[in-house]
């Protein structure tokens, strides 16, 4: 039945292509603008963390489903939030991250707008078999401008800056083992400890720059890549990211690598696979909301791709293990999957 379903879509998207000739936009994402170094980025049409926080509760009080938890606060003394969809203890639950780095934004606007679909006809039926956590804006301080320390020579415009730091000038993605900051406590204590997840998948930003086979990807992925993490959970986060790959990559405009990531475990990716033995991925997507390095920045033309490609990714997880296909889909992808290179020289950590 999977095949068949398949098929019927890749001889849709045959058709397509047969309408219109080779102007499909096929690798056209990667291609797409990146900051000129003249226009103006508009942090202004990103939700503030006022905006989401009351898009949560909005979403809480139509859901029934839904419930919206505070995990513990920013360094500046701001809720974090944990969207939940619990329907029954014994499914699989998956964790979504978002914005450990507050410079990286576009993955929060797609998960809003799942959370959104969740409530409505879109994913009828998918939560009965899956239980969803959404942890948005991890890194609320650093995605307002709300820090300890100048961002004066950062890119975007637009009423704030937003930095991949904490308000103190931590990277919270480097804090997973002795987990000094409240941010990081919140989600371990309040989250990876408390719930039983069977999947994580920690959704970032990269450069803009990052490329293969001469063309600028729309994203990289990695599971844990440190040695003590157990061969099932390495297994299952391969199996994990092939649901990605695979979802991505029948869209059309989605053109994936391989990231080349750090194997310690202060990474999220590798910390938590290793400490809760959670199956996790990591999804670097491109180009970041802002930053002080030009190359970094993603022109906001190409914001609405990324939003899809976060869009395609959580939903496509959520039904591959709702349905089980999570147990069954093929991994032989990691093995020919080519990792990144830059066209920069300028190095891009997770
Ligand atoms: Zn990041």
């Amino acid at each position: 039945m999977k095949k068949r379903i398949l098929m019927l879509s890749l001889s849709g998207a045959i058709v397509l292509a047969g309408m219109f000739g080779t102007s499909l936009p096929v690798g056209a994402v990667g291609e797409g603008p990146n900051y000129g170094g003249n226009e103006s980025i508009r942090t202004s049409i990103l939700h503030t963390y006022d905006e989401m926080v009351k898009e949560l509760k909005t979403q809480d009080q139509k859901q029934e489903a839904m419930e919206l938890e505070v995990i513990g606060k920013s360094v500046k003394g701001r809720d974090l939030y944990l969207a939940k969809y619990i329907s029954n203890p014994n499914n699989p639950t998956i964790l979504f991250l978002t914005q450990q780095h507050g410079n990286e934004q576009l993955t929060t606007e797609g998960a809003l707008e799942f959370i959104k679909h969740l409530g409505t006809a879109k994913t009828k039926g998918v939560l009965n078999n899956v239980n969803v956590l959404i942890l948005p804006m991890l890194n609320a301080d650093g995605a307002m401008g709300d820090v300890n320390f100048p961002l004066d020579d950062y890119v975007a415009d637009g009423g704030r800056h937003l930095t991949r730091y904490n308000a103190v000038k931590v990277d919270l993605n480097r804090d997973h083992d002795t987990k000094q900051q409240p941010e990081t406590q919140a989600l371990h204590n309040h989250v990876l400890k408390k719930y039983k997840i069977n999947y994580m998948i920690d959704l970032h930003h990269q450069g803009t720059q990052s490329e293969v086979n001469g063309k600028l990807v729309s994203g990289s992925i990695l599971y844990p890549t440190n040695s003590s993490v157990h061969p099932s959970v390495l297994e299952k986060s391969k199996k994990l990211g092939a649901l990605v790959y695979h979802a991505v990559n029948e869209k059309g405009w989605g053109h994936l690598a391989k990231y080349s990531g750090g194997t310690t475990t202060n990474i999220a990716r590798n910390g938590i696979a290793v400490e809760y033995g959670i199956p996790t991925l990591l999804f670097e997507m491109r180009g970041m909301s802002d930053h002080y390095n030009d190359d970094y920045v993603i022109g906001q033309k190409s914001n609405g791709y990324l939003i899809k490609q976060t869009i395609t990714t959580l939903d496509a997880t959520v039904r591959g293990i709702a349905d089980g296909t999570i147990h069954t889909v093929n991994t032989d992808f990691w093995d020919s999957l080519p990792t990144q290179t830059s066209r920069t020289d300028k190095a891009e950590d997770e």
